[in-house]
């Protein structure tokens, strides 16, 4: 019916990629920052196959990530999973996955937004087609420690008109020092949800493996 007004059905739907090896509270307060700084529908968290730019060794298998995404995101109503990364045969990339994602909703239904830290954005000349990507969808460069917001300029017009700088309470929480900390025998509470924690200790991850 007329009454039914366009902008009603026009969905904003944040993306938060990663590899979550472990998920931790600084992609769950990135995600969440979004949602309400962004008046989103609903935030999809897309676990990685096997990434890019790390290799099979370094990483986790897809189901633990996966399971450990499901068992920090379970409590949130507003936080959704999507396998389509881990379904996928060999690497993903943001395009792809943007592309396919798109012919989930009505042509001109949705727009999406793509939560990523300031880290992932300022090296995003070493994605797969960023100008495609930024023709599927905005930016969200949700603030790092680390990562000084200033060098967004440095990237070209093109890109940097399609990312939304967001200032969130900064984190300085990494999977990478949660696998470190669990290989030296140190505490990762209050780091990443307890139920993930758990996990990891009863799957024994993250212990005697190499670069780590
Ligand atoms: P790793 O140390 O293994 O690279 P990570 O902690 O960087 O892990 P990723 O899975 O690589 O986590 O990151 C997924 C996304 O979440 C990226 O866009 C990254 O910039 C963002 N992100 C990760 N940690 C934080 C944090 N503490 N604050 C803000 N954004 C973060
Ligand atoms: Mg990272």
């Amino acid at each position: 019916k007329h009454s039914l007004s366009t902008a009603s059905h026009l969905r904003r739907i944040g993306v938060m990629g990663g590899t979550f090896d472990p998920i931790h509270y600084g992609h769950l307060l990135a995600a969440e920052e979004a949602y309400f700084s962004l008046g989103l529908s609903e935030v999809l968290f897309v676990p990685t196959g096997l990434p890019p730019h790390k290799n099979r060794q370094q990483v986790s298998l897809a189901e633990d990530r996966y399971t450990m995404t499901l068992l920090a995101t379970v409590d949130n109503p507003h936080f959704k999973i999507s396998r389509l990364e881990i379904d996928r045969e060999g690497t993903s990339h943001t395009v792809d996955t943007l592309r396919e994602m798109r012919h989930w909703y009505p042509a001109g239904s949705v727009t999406f937004y793509f939560i990523t830290g300031l880290d992932a954005v300022l090296d995003i000349h070493n994605w797969k087609e960023p100008e495609e990507i930024v023709s599927l969808c905005k930016i969200v460069a949700v603030s790092r420690p680390g990562y000084n917001p200033h060098r967004l300029e440095d990237l070209p017009p093109s890109i940097r008109r399609a990312v939304i700088p967001l200032e969130i309470p900064h984190l300085a929480i990494s999977s990478t020092e949660i696998r470190r900390r669990v290989g030296q025998g140190r505490s990762i509470r209050y780091l990443t949800p307890w139920p993930v924690e758990h996990y990891i200790y009863k799957k024994a991850l993250y212990h005697r493996r190499n670069g780590w």
